[in-house]
């Protein structure tokens, strides 16, 4: 089996039990929970039972032993994930607005996730990987954007895949070099993974379906569109496969589109149709909104498979 590799942030999430806006008053939280956008893609990838690893770093408190212990009872290979002897492992403080948005204070570009580099532990994962996943919010710094594009070199060197999500967040789209940063990754990659919204910031065209036209004609080999509760699709040279999003409560959108990711990956990796890999995603993304926090709600291929046949039994 294909191995996946992703390297990024590795964060705590703390999230306000209550809608409204922001953090400038006493909150009810609740957490620690393990997180960080390629943290939970590679942890969904984990459980499906594809081997897997992160490159990451951490620091030496109960935050990064948290994630590092989830990642590896997932199935995640952490022997590139360092553990910082100074610095703290990162945060994010998540508020829903009433509106479904979301306020984050993070601690990132000054937590332990400021010293990833690819050392020798990285360097012998990357040598191992037969795919590459990146995730724009990882690009928030030149050390981590030069880190990243040494990886993908690395991997399309010796005839691996890169799939790309921008998942870009408004607190970090003015990091350094962030922009182009994402302009530069597009060009490399083989599957991008936008959510609706984020195509226009990747193309000249301003409607969406345009925009997907010009980042094929760039040579993406296919585009994915994610657009939550409103489904998902599919465009490659052949054409265009529409998924619905599964009926489901949502308790919880974070992490949605990280797992919806790595399900496809994994599904495309194993050479399933589109139509296919779509359906596993689709139902990995709605499986994770129904769980509070962002990595709770991954799920195992034996999940995945009940969820679905029990969708079909609910159909009318
Ligand atoms: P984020 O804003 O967290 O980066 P995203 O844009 O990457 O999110 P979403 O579009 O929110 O990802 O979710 C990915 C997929 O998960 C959707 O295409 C859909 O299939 C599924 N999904 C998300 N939200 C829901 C929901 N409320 N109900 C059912 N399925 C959902
Ligand atoms: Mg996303």
């Amino acid at each position: 089996m294909k191995k996946v590799v992703t390297i990024g942030e590795i964060v705590v999430e703390v999230m306000a039990t209550e809608p409204g806006l922001g953090f400038r008053e006493p909150l009810a939280l609740v957490g620690p929970f393990p997180s960080g956008a390629p943290a939970i893609f590679i942890d969904q990838v984990g459980r499906l039972g594809q081997p897997c690893g992160m490159v990451g770093r951490v620091g030496a408190d109960d935050f990064g032993r948290l994630n590092l212990d989830r990642l590896a009872a997932d199935g995640v290979d952490v022997s590139a994930i360092g553990v910082d002897p100074v610095a703290a492992t990162g945060s994010a403080f998540v508020r829903y607005r009433p509106d479904g948005d979301r306020d984050f204070v993070f601690n990132i570009r000054q937590s332990a996730n400021a010293g990833i580099a690819l050392d020798d532990a990285a360097r012998a994962l990357i040598a191992g990987a037969d795919h590459l996943h990146v995730m724009g919010s990882s690009l928030f710094s030149p050390a981590l954007v030069s880190a990243t594009d040494d990886a993908v070199a690395a991997v399309k060197a010796k005839g691996g895949t890169v799939s790309f999500d921008p998942n870009v967040r408004r607190e970090l789209l003015d990091a350094p070099g962030m922009r182009a940063a994402l302009a530069g990754l597009l060009d490399r990659c083989d599957l991008f993974l936008p959510s609706g919204p984020e195509l226009l910031l990747f193309a000249e065209a301003d409607d969406e379906e345009a925009a997907v036209d010009e980042i094929l004609a760039r040579g993406v080999r296919a585009v994915v569109v994610k657009r939550g509760a409103a489904g998902a699709d599919h465009r490659d040279a052949s054409g265009i496969v529409r998924q619905p999003a599964f009926a489901v409560e949502e308790v919880d959108p974070t992490g949605a589109g990280d797992c919806f990711g790595a399900a496809f990956v994994v599904f495309w990796l194993r050479g399933l149709p589109p139509a296919e890999a779509l359906r596993y995603a689709a139902a990995a993304g709605a499986r994770a909104v129904t769980r509070r926090g962002p990595m709770e709600g991954a799920s195992t291929l034996a999940e995945l498979d009940a969820f679905i046949v029990a969708d079909r039994g609910a159909a009318p």
